[in-house]
């Protein structure tokens, strides 16, 4: 039988009672000498083993590492003794053994500290372990105390809990709040800056007044598309675990982008170069405005890093399996699926490719373009219209939403490819990611 326990800290206490039982047995087993864990939970289930599930051995089996520790004088340290360790546990400790002195398996000072309070101070002790190593994980250390029948000796519970995940999403979000303060703060504090030189010495100076003006109103704009962007972002991750219930037909979506941005393309004396397929045919589950949203930030990006004159390519591919979908298409081109849809079996899909002419993107950022305010140094955009480093992230979780591919391809000094794949009707729910 395979058990999976999740134990809360509060459900330790239960944990904690029901052990005593088996508890009595191990320490009267270790009076015997036997350390054999099959022994003592036979003997704990009793003559009832055949039908009730055998206790040690769903201990065993629990995927949290658990040993149960005694103690009897807490002068002397090396009468800590594990008589219990499951197979999580030696793993985590790297003992062969499940009985033997505490110390050979735990050198943690923190963690020993924690069961001495639970062995002699009778009240749960907690501590953060760190083994170090390549993994650098995280574990929660939880020493309860246990009722222990019968002799002098003393019984606790030590309960570890992998905590990794929960504090990296923890830094994770903690670094965000960071990075959007810091990229506010930067434009607002040329702000404040500049009304102080308007109202100090350039007070007169009507060329510099114009100057300065127009630059705060560069910054102003800046502070807008971040607070916006920032605003989207977080409006589709409140959603992005329900699947979009609308249709949305691909190419009529692009149609309505490139008119949006013909005027800045105009601008700019780049051209755009469509190859759609008829209205009807690539449609799609999906939520328009985000989909919008996706081929807006995708031409976008083309626009800032095209050269004057440059082309712009956007085509729609129909009725292509995963594989196909995610493909490059650039002849040797550096490339990275930047998201690539689980479950995918079966599933057609519509594929939208953005390609323009500009730098590039070397190989070795292709893996970061996704993260928030993740900007590749030293690239010009076209000034004014620097980034906020926020329009792939936006993308990447709305794909994801509509279980579709992202797919990035990059020739440096020859141009980049953004490809976002939608699958033709998402059957399954979307899965949050962690990032
Ligand atoms: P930004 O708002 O800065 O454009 P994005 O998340 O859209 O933020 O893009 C992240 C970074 O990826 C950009 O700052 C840029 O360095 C790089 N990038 C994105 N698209 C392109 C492209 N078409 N050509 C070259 N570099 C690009």
């Amino acid at each position: 039988m395979a058990v999976a326990f999740n134990l809360s800290p509060a459900g330790l206490l239960g944990l904690a009672v029901v052990l005593g039982a088996a508890i009595t047995v191990l320490v009267s087993g270790q009076a015997r000498g036997s350390n054999d864990v099959a022994d003592i939970s036979a003997a704990a289930d009793g003559p009832r083993a055949a039908e009730a599930p055998p206790f040690m051995k769903m201990l065993e089996v629990v995927p949290d590492p658990i040993l149960v520790i005694t103690g009897q004088d807490p002068d002397d340290l090396i009468d800590r003794r594990f008589i219990f360790a499951n197979a999580a546990a030696r793993d985590l400790f790297r003992i062969t053994r499940d009985s033997g002195p505490l110390a050979t398996a735990v050198r943690a000072p923190e963690v020993l500290e924690a069961v001495d309070e639970a062995l002699f101070g009778k009240v749960t002790g907690e501590a953060v372990y760190q083994p170090g190593g390549a993994q650098d994980r995280v574990w929660r250390a939880l020493a309860q105390p246990l009722p222990a029948d019968g002799g002098d000796g003393r019984l606790a519970l030590l309960f570890l809990r992998d905590e990794t995940e929960v504090r990296r999403a923890e830094r994770t979000r903690a670094d965000f709040l960071a990075n959007a303060s810091h990229e506010l703060r930067t434009p607002l504090a040329s702000l404040a800056g500049f009304i102080e030189t308007l109202r100090g010495h350039a007070r007169q100076d009507e060329a510099a007044r114009d100057k300065f003006l127009a630059i705060m109103q560069i910054q102003a704009e800046r502070m807008r598309r971040l607070i916006e962007d920032l605003m989207s972002l977080s409006r589709i991750e409140l959603n992005e675990h329900v699947p979009p219930l609308g249709r949305v037909d691909i190419g009529l979506a692009a149609i309505d982008v490139l008119d949006a941005l013909g005027p800045i393309a105009a601008e700019r004396c780049v051209s755009f170069k469509p190859s759609l397929p008829p209205r009807g045919v690539a449609v799609i589950a999906g939520d328009r405005d985000q989909i919008l949203q996706v081929v807006q930030n995708l031409l976008e990006n083309a626009l800032k890093y095209s050269p004057t004159r440059g082309e712009v390519a956007l085509d729609v591919r129909l009725d292509l399996d995963v594989a196909q979908a995610g493909a490059p298409r650039t002849p040797g081109a550096a490339y990275l699926s930047l998201l690539t849809p689980d479950h995918a079996a079966g599933l057609r899909y519509v594929a939208l490719t953005v390609r323009d002419a500009g730098p590039g993107i070397a190989r070795e950022h292709l893996p970061r373009l996704t993260e928030r305010f993740y900007r590749v140094e030293g690239q010009k955009s076209g000034g004014e219209r620097s980034g906020t480093g926020l329009g792939l992230a936006i993308v990447k979780h709305i794909m994801n939403r509509h279980r579709g591919g992202l797919m990035v391809e990059s020739v440096e000094g020859a141009g980049a490819a953004f490809t976002a794949y939608f699958p033709v009707s998402p059957r399954i729910p979307v899965a949050v990611p962690g990032s």
